[in-house]
């Protein structure tokens, strides 16, 4: 009997295992992870699971039960930090597990900050479920909250924290926030409806010193001489690819572990999947490493396909949302290198859509609060269409029209 064995219980990891079964796979599947959770959703981390507005059991994909039913194995509470190629065996303390196929879901963990008093009890890293519990152990006692990174983990604490009453500090050390991932115009928009909502955001703010007593910080220094009070700091300042086990191995890796477009490593019966994966996505023709649920979605169905001999490649549309207040963002396409930025809507009101076009051709879009809209750019844009930023930029386009054709 063949057996599949997936080390992570991530949303790749997971979900590799439920297409696997859908699909019709008959032989073992087991999941190793090292949370004690039941794989569960993420994106709540950041949002209502910190407000406290959701119950842990709603985080989870699926029951125990649904487990058993499935004879998924699942291993919480198990890490792996090493696999015998020759054997095609892993060993942990208290088990031994054998695999035709190894599936790498191992995620990403985050970039931590470097620097003196780090390892302070009132420092955060927001990733796991763990995290948020000793997080929510502070909050009620905080009055001051100081947010190290303007990224999307940033924003959406920052937002949450505001709803808690909390007084919010953002520091970003570029000169923006959210510069890795979307233009001047949507940044501008993010920075003053945080401000507007109370937010402190210092762009270009490097910090210096985390000043601690008892290992709990109670100020922030900045290079610019500028010193902030705070009862908790999070740090958001990006992640890493957990590739280490991979590299260890020999496979291939490089900003994640690389994949064709089949999900496959360099050694044919090893697959990689979700944030820890750089993989080959045929419709932009190019490899690159995302951190979505909606990347770990489609390469866990690819995966799976790979493993039963079907066809299925990669080349899902990137796309993610990021939830703050009252505004839904969503992206989808790659904007990096865009020439050209279109805003449909009114910025002001917060329904708009920037739209990215390079060359003459729209290659992404960042929609605020306009979702019917926005899904119609996903579409065309995931099924390759050439949108001709001059016809976007009529005053009479309709994004409706893309697929009535009535423009
Ligand atoms: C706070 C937060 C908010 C987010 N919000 C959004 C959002 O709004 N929209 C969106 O699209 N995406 C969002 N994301 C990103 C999204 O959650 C990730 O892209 C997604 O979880 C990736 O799934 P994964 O399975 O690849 O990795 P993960 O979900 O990180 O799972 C990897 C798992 O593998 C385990 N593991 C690693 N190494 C080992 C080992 N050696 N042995 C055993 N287990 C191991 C890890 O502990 C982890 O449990 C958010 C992420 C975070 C952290």
């Amino acid at each position: 009997m063949s057996k599949v064995l997936v080390v992570g219980g991530g949303h790749a990891g997971a979900n590799t295992a439920f297409a696997l079964r859908k699909d019709g796979f008959e032989g073992e599947i087991t999941i190793i992870s090292d949370e004690s959770y039941l794989p569960y959703h993420r994106p709540p981390l950041s949002k209502d699971f910190l407000k406290q507005n959701i119950a842990i059991e709603k985080l989870s994909f699926k029951s125990a039960d649904f487990y058993k039913e499935q004879k998924i194995n699942i291993n919480l509470n198990t890490r792996i930090d090493a696999i015998d190629l020759e054997s095609n065996l892993v060993k942990t303390n208290d088990a031994s597990f054998e695999f035709n196929y190894l599936v790498f879901a191992t995620g990403a963990s985050p970039r931590l900050l470097q620097m003196e008093n780090a390892d302070s009890k009132n420092l955060f890293y927001l990733r796991q479920i763990s995290d948020v519990l000793s997080l929510h152990k502070q909050i009620t006692a905080a009055k001051e909250i100081i947010l190290i990174g303007g990224g999307y983990i940033g924003l959406e604490v920052a937002s949450a924290m505001i709803e808690l009453g909390l007084k919010v500090t953002i520091l970003e050390a570029e000169e923006r926030i959210l510069k890795r991932v979307t233009s001047p115009e949507v940044s501008k928009f993010y920075n003053d409806f945080h401000s507007n909502k109370g937010v402190e955001v210092i762009c270009n703010a490097k910090v210096n010193n985390l000043n601690a007593e008892n290992q709990m910080i109670h100020s922030v220094s900045l290079e610019s001489g500028e010193s902030l009070a705070a009862d908790i700091v999070l740090v958001g300042i990006g992640a890493i690819p957990n590739t280490q086990l991979a590299d260890s191995m020999g496979i291939e890796c490089s900003n994640g572990i690389r994949t064709d477009q089949y999900c496959r490593t360099s050694i044919p019966n090893i697959l990689a999947v979700g944030d820890c994966a750089s993989s080959f996505n045929a419709l932009f023709n190019q490899e690159f490493r995302l951190e979505s649920v909606p990347n770990a979605l489609a390469q866990s169905k690819v995966a799976s396909s790979s493993i039963i001999g079907n066809e299925l490649f990669n080349n899902e549309l990137p796309w993610f949302w990021s939830d703050q207040y009252d505004l839904k963002l969503q992206m989808a396409g790659l904007s990096s290198g865009y020439d050209e930025c279109h805003i449909i809507g009114d910025i002001n009101s917060a329904e708009f859509i920037a739209c990215y076009g390079k060359d003459g051709h729209l290659i992404a879009v960042d929609s605020v609060n306009q979702s019917k809209q926005f899904m119609l750019f996903k579409k065309a844009l995931g099924n390759g269409f050439q949108l001709e930023m001059s016809l976007i930029k009529d005053k009479n386009f309709q994004p409706e029209s893309i697929f009535s054709g009535s423009n």
